[in-house]
């Protein structure tokens, strides 16, 4: 089988590489940014989470030639049927900031008592070996808690602001970054991406 030392992430977040590359860094994989090799951003067409995870990986796989990652991820509200789900990052609208989609949450569950606000962070991890892999590697990760009623604390990004953490008596943006990084549905994800990818590294 062939090792494989290098992967592409598809992703335009540094952020995302930092904490890509600190999970895998142990296992001497190099990760790259997507931008490393012009690739562009790609329509997100599917209807869940793990099929705009790998259009992703497949259109950098194509362009760059390597083995990628690409992630995607989200809120998913029980109250809500889900929402806003592949909808997060645009569900006030299409250049909505997150201020906006947080205020949009917070009307569509007004009314709903404490104890139906249940929601959680999903993370869908796709591994590519080539774009044309027929046996992608598939992980996911969850973060479970509830949504505040106003937003709570300055760190993060997104829906933190309204994510209550019950294991931290917190939201997630008063969680320091660290910590987050340690709970969050994408550290659940990678360690189960890392623990599959020491068969091939
Ligand atoms: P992406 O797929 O990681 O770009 O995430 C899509 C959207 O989901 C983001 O724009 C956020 O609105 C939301 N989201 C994903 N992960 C998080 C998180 O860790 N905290 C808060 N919001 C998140």
């Amino acid at each position: 089988m062939q090792t494989i030392t290098k992967i592409v992430l598809a992703s335009g977040n540094r952020g995302k590489l930092n904490e890509f590359q600190q999970m895998l860094g142990a296992m001497d994989i190099t990760m790259l940014p997507q931008s490393d090799f012009e690739v562009d951003s790609v329509e997100e067409t599917g209807l869940t989470f793990v099929e705009n995870a790998i259009l992703k990986a497949r259109h950098a796989a194509r362009i760059s030639g390597l083995p990628v990652i690409a992630d995607d991820s989200g809120l998913e509200v029980d109250a809500l049927n889900g929402e806003p789900g592949i909808y997060s990052a645009r569900y006030a609208g299409e250049a909505s900031s997150d201020a906006d989609n947080n205020e949009q949450l917070l009307r569509n569950l007004s009314g709903v008592a404490t104890e139906n606000r249940t929601a959680r962070f999903q993370c869908l991890l796709v591994f590519l070996r080539h774009a044309d892999d027929p046996t992608p590697i598939i992980c996911q990760g969850t973060w479970e808690g509830f949504i505040l009623e106003e937003p709570r604390g300055e760190h993060g990004f997104g829906y933190d602001p309204l994510f209550f953490v019950p294991s931290e008596h917190c939201s997630a943006a008063e969680l320091p970054a660290g910590k987050k990084n340690q709970l969050s549905h994408r550290a659940r994800a990678l360690q189960v991406l890392a623990e599959r990818l020491k068969s091939f590294c």
